[in-house]
């Protein structure tokens, strides 16, 4: 059975027993959560989570907790070239990542940071994965680094950049999420050549370190560097070569989640998910936009 899911809430009261609903109204066996809001570092205390009603229901709906992910607030910038700010994303993260242990999440999605024109930012950057790494070496957890659009100065715009970080990290701790809209964004033409663009990350960085893919369409045409998802088969990448990762033999242990935008302010998951395992576009999700 593929591992398909998308991004859920965890808010109000229901938290993650919201999410795990959620997900399961839309069919999905995995998902991906923020444990906050994405844009803001502010945590609900523990018991807000509702830790075991949320294990209760995984295990009545027969999920993995290991193919759920959590996704770190995208302000959090383990590059920054000023010592105070990223030494507060060490923090943050190490923070992070400790709660996540204790909720019972593995994977961490992290996007790797942004260099704000410093050169040095890449280096600072691995000082500080390694410094996460070291102040939660005894929990269950992996990061996850998101292949980057290259928009503006994100790091991880290529595949060697990220190879430069994992390089010497412990294979169980660090590996990378794949996002299809951002690989496509910033040049690697999976439309036209699927099998070189893995090919070249089996080469530079090893397929066996991906361990997320995030499904998204574009809505910018090759190399972009826009940064903007479209739903599934309405954008330039197009349904036949999103379904390629879905169905690659070599993904099928890993969760792939739609991070599509809402239309017409509602989720499009159940819908989308739907036509990915009939392996059918459905030409009605959305008007002509
Ligand atoms: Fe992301
Ligand atoms: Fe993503
Ligand atoms: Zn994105």
């Amino acid at each position: 059975m593929i591992k398909i899911g998308s991004h859920v809430s965890n808010k109000g009261d229901e938290m993650l027993v919201g999410s795990v609903l959620e997900a399961v109204s839309y069919d999905a066996n995995c998902f991906m959560v923020y444990l906050g809001a994405p844009q803001n570092s502010y945590r609900k205390d523990f018991e807000s989570f509702r830790k075991d009603e949320f294990q209760h229901l995984l295990k009545e709906h027969k999920i993995n907790i290991d193919d759920l992910i959590v996704h770190a607030p995208y302000i959090i910038n383990m590059a920054n070239p000023d010592l105070e700010k990223r030494e507060f994303a060490i923090d943050f993260l190490t923070r992070e990542l400790l709660l996540m242990e204790d909720l019972g999440f593995t994977k961490m999605v992290v996007h790797p940071g942004n260099s704000l024109g410093d050169k040095n930012a890449i280096n600072y950057l691995k000082e500080s994965l390694i410094k996460i790494l070291d102040n939660t070496k005894n929990t269950n957890t992996m990061i996850l680094l998101e292949t980057m659009a290259g928009k503006g100065t994100e790091i991880g715009r290529n595949f060697e950049e990220l190879a430069f970080l994992l390089e010497g990290l412990p294979k169980e701790r660090v590996n990378v999420c794949f996002d299809t809209c951002h690989t496509f964004d910033s040049g690697y033409d999976t439309v036209n050549d699927y099998e070189g663009v893995l090919e070249k990350f089996d080469e530079v960085i090893g397929l066996e370190r991906i361990k997320a893919i995030h499904l998204n369409d574009s809505k910018n045409p090759l190399g972009s560097q826009k940064d903007r998802h479209e739903n599934i088969g309405y954008g330039y990448i197009g349904f036949e070569t999103l379904l390629k990762f879905v169905y690659d033999p070599r993904f099928k242990d890993i969760p792939k989640v739609l991070e599509t935008p809402y239309i017409d302010g509602k989720a499009p998951y159940k819908e989308e998910i739907e036509m990915i395992k009939m392996k059918k576009f459905n030409p009605k999700l959305k008007g002509e936009s």
